[in-house]
């Protein structure tokens, strides 16, 4: 399996139907997972990194609708729900929420298949870079600001907007040591004041994305203090 094989996200809790896609899709060449609960399902989405995402709406602990409007808040990967038959209220509602497309079940493989091939596309068109860009640089690590993108010689890196926004931060720092309270008021703002924990919690988060992908140590801790990244 290649870096560069798209991998569906599979939420259904309806085991026959998600392993039903999954061999289809697995078939077609695309890699698979499959979530059947919808708040471990957001929790993933958060933090794996999938090329788009097939979504159920009726599903345990936290609807598809739900979970779609929470992404949104965070990330533009592609959002493809999967909606009851005549539920036209659910397309609509959906839609509204930034999915960027639907299909009903129960569904045929090859209309599934257009539909994801296209909003692959789509998404790759949106994300393909515009001429003379900015870029911030760490080693091998490269920042594209104007769309929220990080790239290790090439290879896209899946952040969430907030560990995108605190990478950036700690990049146009570079070589400077930051203290936790700095990072936490310049990248979450002052209703977090006091909560440092979670900038330690996002360092995980960026380490194991980037340090323990690939191998190399771009973040590291000054104890007591903070956080420095360096050349
Ligand atoms: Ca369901």
């Amino acid at each position: 399996m290649t870096q560069n094989t798209p991998t569906i996200f599979i939420v259904e809790d309806e085991w026959k139907i998600a392993r039903f896609v999954q061999i289809e899709l697995e078939h077609e060449g695309f890699s698979t997972k499959i979530e059947a609960n919808g708040r471990r399902a957001l929790d993933r989405i958060m933090q794996e990194a999938f090329s788009l995402i097939l979504l159920d709406i009726m599903l345990p602990d936290m609807n598809g609708l739900e979970i779609c409007r929470r992404v949104r808040e965070v990330s533009a990967i592609p959002i493809i729900m999967i909606t009851a038959k005549g539920d036209i209220e659910d397309k609509v509602t959906g839609l509204d929420l930034g999915a960027d497309d639907y299909v009903t079940k129960p569904f045929a493989t090859p209309e599934l298949l257009a539909r994801i091939r296209a909003a692959l596309r789509k998404h790759k068109n949106v994300i393909s870079p515009p001429a003379a860009e900015q870029q911030l640089r760490l080693k091998n690590l490269v920042l594209f600001p104007a769309r929220y993108e990080a790239r290790v010689d090439g290879q896209a890196v899946d952040l969430t907007k907030k560990e995108y926004d605190l990478l950036e931060h700690l990049i146009r720092n570079k070589n400077v040591v930051l203290v936790r309270e700095q990072i936490l008021q310049e990248v979450w703002g002052y209703e977090y004041a006091g909560e440092t924990n979670v900038v330690d919690v996002y360092i995980r988060y960026l380490r194991s994305k980037l340090d323990e992908r690939f191998k190399q140590k771009y973040i590291h801790t000054v104890r007591g203090v903070g956080y420095v990244v360096k050349e």
